[in-house]
């Protein structure tokens, strides 16, 4: 099809590139066409073609047409700063659309507002094949639909390009500091400063490939800034080449407009060096007769005695090479429409507001998600099969998580193995085999995903050991909301144990027992049930106030993540919220969320818990939670840079918005407020002030405690003096335990001696009581020694008056508290400081109480 026309997308008035205010689309870096000043919303095909990129901002997309031409259409001008607000996409990629079929909405009104313009450039840009605009509408009016221009294939001899003389192969590596990434603007400079060289340069992103003369090309890398980007080039100019892409791609300027006055995000960190648990050994089997012990991190706390069940992965062959693209298209498309489906089935039947729920609302945004359809939709058309195609881009966001650095992210790559898995499993066509368990089968893998213990009978399952996993993946967390003990991070020589061999799971001690003598056997049993029974004694007290033995009132309290915690929290005795963690409002998002946003929230929370307590900590950023959207500067050390209220103090208007948004909530008095991370006073004045400020905007008087966490070990040694200007204390020993002990709480190597029973922290905590009594402040603790329960009688001892716990540990906190007296706390807590280490105080504790 040499010639083609192509149809308005838009309704309005069509002007040449030349005249837009954009140097890039100006200058006809990215290709030729036209631009509309559109008078409607809705952006039309122009032609029959396969949409083959569409931003994750969704204001821009690129159509394929039968020839082989990309027609990219850019809704307005630096609309991707908007982050996709205003616009609806209808179409996702890899979707065949027929001429005149609506692609995206677009909000008029807020374009108008928001947006630098709303003329939206048609254009053909450059791909390997050339094509001509000829016969092009300007300067009038059109509707959608009429004829904007004649695109016209030029011949292959016409387009064959010299081929560059082979030589020495350059490479290089760049951090991308475009802060919005690369997008259709800098792909385009980029592409045209490559077009200038004879050399062929490609852009890698981990296993992905760009030509770096495609701006539709390097778009498809998806890259973000921090990204690592591999530049190669070979011909006689391949060194100056890569210098020239790489200073455009590390410079960090957008394609036009002044570059951002902010400094450019924080490169990412190359992944941990965290050595990946090898593949499991091929060593012999344990024997019965000789008790063998495997240690591990606790996930779920609790004992089991049971069957071990090895729960081999089930791997889905996929071919490399596929039957044509347009067959592994429709069997992607069939199997991401068949996943959909039954990923909405079970979001029905899982419990209203359940983790489980959550969880598979994140594998459906994965099975929906743009980003992956349009990375395994170029792999199809390189002639990759569908099931390869989708594997390699979903090894392509596992990396891109992984190399993030951040435990919370890299563990979330089981939710995407377990999204792929799915789909493979659909373009299989394969049903999948049910699974029969012994009774009281502790299940034990190299890794579980999600949705294979959602598909498994919870009741036979007593246990679950895991060589790999992360203490707060997501199937760790499925398997707390089940009560199935959980130890992870067994290593290899987990593979090593039998199936159907007795084992005893120790969640508490961290250990898996295989073939234990029968002597054993039967006493665990015994300790599992009476501990059962127990447990469940504890839970029928948990809804009673919580008073030691002499009537001394002990706060036991539950730390929130969101609304979603709430229920659990409740039902296990929770009597308020002493950490709500506003991170959860401000993650996973492109811009901070509105005042009303936030106040509606905090307002569903207050009014979830009844009426009880709710002490909201401000946000605090930085270190293992970044938000892009700060734009923080890049730092060294970032656990020891702008984190926490220092944030806050650096973006007052982010502070601001969320005081007011806490003294919004009614009734006015059960919300308090908490500031992360004070390590100086000045730092409690500032805030104040701005607290302040903020209650007399809104006219506040009722009496709101304005508290701070005791987590920088400078506070707990100056706890007299801010004990004075702060209305309360909650120490955060998870960030105090990592200063106090300078061990890094994400370093997993360090995981096992980061104690926050160490008596140097004890030591911290007893100073903080201390400095809060002299101003009659009260001190609570909100870190994870909360949720010990043989530390809740030592931390009440040193003066501790309310516990923030996770829900899961508020029952058996309660039950120990309830009997014992104040004097049986002082006296043990003495005890645990006098003692020379961590492995010390719990050996203390747990002859104390065994049984706790
Ligand atoms: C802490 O540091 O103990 C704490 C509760 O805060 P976070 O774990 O959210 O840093
Ligand atoms: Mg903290």
């Amino acid at each position: 099809m040499p010639e083609q026309a192509i149809k308005a997308p838009l309704a309005g008035w069509v002007t040449p590139l030349s005249e837009l205010e954009d140097p890039v689309f100006a200058g006809l870096v990215l290709g030729d066409g036209v631009a509309i000043d559109p008078v409607e919303s809705t952006l039309r095909a122009p032609c029959d073609g396969i949409v083959t990129m569409l931003h994750r901002a969704h204001h821009a997309l690129t159509l394929r047409t039968a020839d082989g031409a990309d027609i990219l259409m850019h809704i307005g001008l630096d609309t991707v700063a908007l982050g996709g607000t205003g616009f609806t996409p209808h179409v996702a990629v890899g979707q065949q659309v027929r001429t005149g079929e609506a692609l995206i909405s677009f909000d008029v009104a807020l374009l108008a507002g928001r947006a630098k313009s709303l003329v939206s450039p048609v254009i053909v840009t450059a791909g390997d094949r050339s094509f001509t605009v000829a016969d092009r509408v300007l300067g009038r009016e059109v509707t959608a639909g009429d004829i904007l221009f004649t695109l016209i294939a030029a011949t292959a001899a016409a387009t064959a390009a010299p081929a560059p003389e082979a030589g020495a192969q350059v490479a290089r590596d760049v951090v991308l500091r475009i802060p919005t990434g690369l997008h259709a603007r800098p792909a385009g400079i980029v592409s045209a400063a490559a077009r200038g060289y004879q050399a062929e340069i490609a852009i890698a992103l981990r296993d992905a490939r760009a030509n770096a003369r495609s701006a539709v090309s390097l778009m498809g890398l998806g890259a973000q800034a921090g990204d690592i980007l591999t530049l190669t080039a070979r011909g006689p100019d391949a060194a100056a080449a890569v210098e020239a892409i790489a200073t455009l791609l590390a410079e960090g300027h957008e394609a036009s407009g002044p570059a951002p006055s902010h400094a450019a995000p924080p490169a990412v960190a190359p992944p941990l060096a965290v050595p990946e648990p090898p593949v499991p050994s091929p060593a012999a089997p344990f024997e019965p007769g000789t008790e063998q012990a495997l240690s591990g991190v606790p996930a779920v706390p609790g004992r089991a005695v049971g069957t071990a069940f090895p729960l081999r992965a089930e791997r889905v062959e996929v071919e490399e090479h596929g039957a044509g693209p347009d067959t592994e298209r429709q069997r992607l498309r069939q199997a991401l429409t068949k996943s959909q489906g039954d990923l909405q089935a079970e979001i029905g039947r899982s419990p209203a507001g359940s983790q489980q729920g959550e969880i598979l609302q994140a594998h459906l945004a994965f099975v929906e998600d743009p980003d992956l359809a349009e990375a395994a939709d170029a792999a199809i058309t390189a002639g990759k099969s569908a099931g390869f195609a989708w594997n390699g881009a979903i090894d392509r966001q596992i990396d891109v998580l992984r190399g993030l650095g951040i435990d919370r992210m890299a563990e979330r790559t089981d939710d995407l193995r377990d999204v792929s898995r799915r789909v493979l499993q659909a373009l299989s066509g394969k049903a999948q085999e049910a699974i029969v368990l012994p009774p009281r089968a502790v299940l034990l893998a190299d890794d579980l995903l999600p949705s294979q213990l959602a598909t498994l009978p919870a009741t036979d399952i007593a246990g679950i050991a895991l060589a790999r996993g992360g203490r707060t993946s997501h199937v760790a967390i499925m398997a707390g909301s089940l009560g199935i003990p959980t130890l992870v991070a067994v290593g290899p020589g987990l593979a090593r144990v039998p199936e159907g061999a007795p084992v005893i799971l120790d969640a508490e001690a961290g250990t898996l027992r295989v073939f234990p003598a029968a002597g054993t056997l039967v006493q665990m049993e015994a300790s599992v049930t009476a501990a059962r029974e127990r447990s469940a004694a504890q839970l029928r007290a948990a809804h009673e106030d919580c008073r030691l033995a002499d009537g001394t009132r002990i706060e036991v309290v539950a730390n929130l993540g969101g609304e979603a915690d709430i229920p659990e929290a409740l039902a296990r005795g929770a009597e308020g919220c002493g950490l709500l963690r506003s991170e959860f409002l401000f993650l996973d998002r492109v811009t901070a969320p509105s005042e009303d946003v936030q106040h509606a929230t905090y307002q569903r929370i207050a009014d979830g818990l009844q009426g009880r307590p709710l002490i909201i900590r401000t946000l605090d950023a930085g270190a293992d939670k970044q938000l892009p959207y700060l734009d923080l500067p890049h730092e060294e050390n970032p656990a020891l840079g702008l984190r926490g209220v220092r944030v806050g103090l650096w973006r007052p208007e982010l502070l601001r918005a969320q005081f007011r948004a806490i003294l919004r909530v009614r009734p006015p008095g059960q919300c308090r407020i908490m500031l992360p991370m004070i390590a100086l006073l000045e730092e409690i004045r500032a805030a104040r002030a701005l607290f302040e400020e903020v209650r007399q905007e809104l006219g506040h008087t009722d009496p709101v405690q304005l508290g701070i966490m005791v987590e920088v070990p400078s506070a707990a040694l100056m706890a007299t003096t801010l004990a004075a200007e702060a209305d309360f204390f909650s120490i955060g020993s998870n960030d105090l335990t990592q200063y106090a002990l300078a061990m890094d709480r994400v370093n997993p190597l360090l995981a096992r001696q980061l104690d926050g029973l160490h008596p140097a922290v004890l030591r911290l905590i007893a100073m903080t009581c201390e400095g809060a009594s002299r101003h009659a402040r009260w001190v609570g603790v909100c870190g994870g020694i909360a949720s010990v329960p043989r530390a809740a009688p030592v931390l009440v001892g040193l003066g501790v008056t309310e516990l923030s716990a996770t829900a899961a540990a508020i029952p058996a906190v309660k039950a120990l508290l309830r009997g014992l007296t104040r004097e049986d706390c002082v006296r043990v807590a003495q005890q645990a400081l006098a003692q020379d280490s961590a492995e010390a105080v719990h050996r203390l504790l747990a002859q104390t109480w065994p049984e706790a």
